[in-house]
């Protein structure tokens, strides 16, 4: 029997679109992820009737996004994924670590279906809020045929997760893709697509079954170059037992030359460094004398998703604390 694939199952996880004011005129003094995804869904009468499963994964502020909730987010998207009946993921997320979620989803799934986070810069409370009509525009994503892999709706733009950054502290249409420009519009409903779904970006660093027996997730820290940057914090992190580090590097890649002879030495003592611009837009070149591996366009936010899922994939160093200075 042929099953029909036209559900859409919203996967909630809290953020400004589940938060709450006191004062409907307040935009900013909210709290973040008080309400839940049924009530959610069913103050926005545009998606009554429409084949939605929703389901609450976590109630959390964004900002403090973990790595387990990452896990038991990811094993979801796994199995509602794998229904023949459904079409494709809405995922409601603050907006503050979205991008990061959206890279590290992508990274684990590469799903051939949509994946689609959605979020608002206002509270549910605001005298005009912006997350029913963002939820709207996220179940049209995640229903267009042919939609795949993670994405990030907001403001009516469509993003794919290698590109999304937040740019913007408090205006609705926060996100941005940069140079690469977004992946399209949702225009009343309908998804004007400018570029392709975001693809697989060379191997999946990580899949679920391994993503699930994960027993200690690597400690992976950024450390930033800037005028007067030292090799302090690298040398208190190598101490600690750090697993990896990530530079936001000034420009093309460049570090403060006492910086770089930190993470030289402590890439040479066996710890994993990479190199990512602090520049919002464009990407590192490569060049053969960087001794530093660059991170190409991904953020330092970005690179350290990818650096802790390359290092999930071979055995963690131990945890004793190493000498500074190596
Ligand atoms: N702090 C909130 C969060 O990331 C901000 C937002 O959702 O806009 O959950």
């Amino acid at each position: 029997m042929q099953v029909s694939r036209n559900k859409v199952v919203v996967l909630a996880t809290g953020g400004t679109i589940a938060g709450t004011a006191a004062d409907p005129r307040d935009n900013i003094g909210y709290r973040a992820a008080q309400l839940g995804i049924a009530e959610l869904l069913a103050a926005v009468p545009a998606l009554q009737g429409l084949p939605l499963v929703a389901e609450q994964v976590a109630q959390i502020d964004s900002k403090d996004m973990s790595f387990d909730i990452w896990r038991t987010l990811a094993l979801r998207c796994g199995h509602w994924l794998a229904q023949d009946d459904v079409c494709g993921l809405v995922i409601t997320h603050g907006t503050d670590t979205l991008e990061e979620t959206a890279f590290f989803l992508q990274s684990v799934l590469a799903p051939a279906k949509a994946v689609v986070l959605t979020c608002a810069m206002r509270p549910a409370t605001a005298l005009v809020p912006d997350g029913p009509q963002n939820l709207v525009d996220a179940v049209a994503v995640a229903s267009t045929p042919g939609a795949r892999g993670v994405v990030a709706v907001c403001a009516g733009t469509i993003h794919g997760a290698f590109d999304v950054a937040k740019q913007h502290t408090w205006r609705l249409d926060a996100f941005s893709s940069g140079d690469a420009g977004p992946i399209g519009y949702v225009e009343e409903g309908a998804v004007r697509r400018l570029r392709d779904w975001p693809g697989r970006d060379g191997d999946r660093p990580l899949g679920l079954d391994e993503l699930s027996g994960v027993l200690r997730w690597p400690r992976v820290e950024i450390v930033m170059s800037h005028a007067g940057a030292g090799r302090a914090v690298v040398d208190a992190l190598v101490a600690q037992g750090v697993d990896g580090l990530v530079v936001a590097a000034t420009g093309n890649g460049t570090v403060h030359h006492e910086l770089e002879l930190a993470l030289r030495q402590a890439q040479a003592g066996g710890i994993k460094v990479l190199r990512a611009t602090r520049c919002a837009q464009g990407r590192i070149l490569a060049h053969p004398d960087n001794a530093l591996p660059e991170a190409g366009a991904l953020s330092p936010v970005k690179a350290r998703v990818r650096l802790m899922l390359e290092l999930l994939r071979r055995p963690l160093r131990s945890r004793a604390p190493a000498s500074p200075g190596r």
